[in-house]
């Protein structure tokens, strides 16, 4: 069955990946978009998300591509009017409210898909499978980028709710969480917050596995030159590094996997599929390790932040 989809927020996401992996897969037709701003020529064209939902009762199907602040309040919507819906990462600004979302998609029977992009990455799930049996003694992440050229002119990661370098580091945590065998905890933070901001433009995590071994975080949006998005994990078995993203993998220092970016049309086959099965999928752990994070974190100050 093809499902008439609506995307809500046409912004840098939707734009670069959402339009064109719906294009590519024939589970989907692009129906609708929702924008207070944006048209794309030939759609029928909505400022808001209640106009849409009474408008086409035809399109079963939404994919909110906005930033987390308002996220709750369109899959709400959107799930009191009995159509399906994906989220972008993160899937809402607190972990109460994506708990309920969850309660809320399977008391109207509809699929909730709180996506997390990362996962799809080549290397992931490789790395997953590989770590399953192995005692693992140590991970480490490293996930440095430039604030200035891939967030340009975006003020709501800088507010509440924005969540600051958690917003690329939650993509490291959406892949610690689903390749490790064992849950983390978080044991301590230190988050530096630009003194003309509200969140975080680097932090540092240290948790704990319940099976005891320690794990680091290092997100830093100041980095200049080569970008950083990479994971280490020590074994009894030898040395397992994700780099780029989740998207290169080598075990014992060769190179087990690596390929261009599909994480999106991965997304979109997954979403496909829990229709056909009417299911959902909506992990929060990713969220709950960046909300410990700031409930332990010890925050400084630091130089103001002019982008
Ligand atoms: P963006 O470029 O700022 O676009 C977000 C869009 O959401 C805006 O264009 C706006 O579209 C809409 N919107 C609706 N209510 C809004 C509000 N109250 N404040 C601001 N915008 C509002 O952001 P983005 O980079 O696409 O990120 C959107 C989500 O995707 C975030 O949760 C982010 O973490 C996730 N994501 C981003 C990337 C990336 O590389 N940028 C990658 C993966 C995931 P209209 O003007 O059309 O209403």
């Amino acid at each position: 069955m093809t499902h008439r989809i609506a995307i809500v927020g046409l912004g840098k996401i939707a734009r670069d990946q959402h339009l064109p992996s719906i294009a590519k897969n024939a589970e989907f037709e692009l129906a609708a978009i929702v924008s207070r701003n944006a048209e794309l020529d030939g759609l029928d064209h909505f400022t808001t998300l209640d106009e849409m939902l009474s408008a086409r009762p035809d399109i079963d199907t939404v994919a909110l591509c906005t930033p987390p602040q308002v996220r709750r309040q369109y899959a709400e919507a959107a799930i009191r009017a009995g159509r399906h819906v994906l989220l972008e990462k993160p899937p809402g600004a607190t972990v109460a409210e994506v708990d309920w979302l969850r309660k809320l998609a399977a008391e109207h029977g509809v699929t909730l898909f709180a996506t997390w992009h990362s996962r799809y990455a080549h290397g992931v799930e490789a790395a997953r499978a590989w770590l399953v049996d192995k005692a693992i003694t140590r991970v480490d992440i490293v996930w440095r980028e430039d604030v200035r050229r891939w967030h340009p002119g975006q003020d709501w990661i800088w507010i509440p709710g924005g969540m600051g370098v958690f917003d690329p580091g939650i993509n490291a945590l959406s892949i610690l969480t689903h390749i490790l065998p064992a849950p983390v905890l978080v044991t301590g933070a230190t988050l530096e917050v630009p003194e003309n901001r509200q969140t975080p433009i680097a932090a540092k995590i240290d948790f704990l596995s319940i099976t005891g071994h320690p794990v680091t975080a290092d997100f830093d949006w100041r980095q200049e030159g080569p970008q950083t998005w990479d994971i280490t994990v020590r074994t009894d078995a030898g040395l397992l590094e994700l780099s780029s993203g989740g998207s290169v993998l080598a075990i014992a220092g060769e190179t087990a996997l690596s390929g261009d970016d599909t994480e999106y049309d991965g997304i979109y086959a997954q979403f496909a599929r829990l229709l056909s099965e009417n299911k959902s999928d909506v992990d929060a752990s990713p969220l709950q390790l960046v909300a410990d994070a700031y409930m332990l974190g010890d925050i400084r100050k630091v130089e103001a932040f002019i982008e």
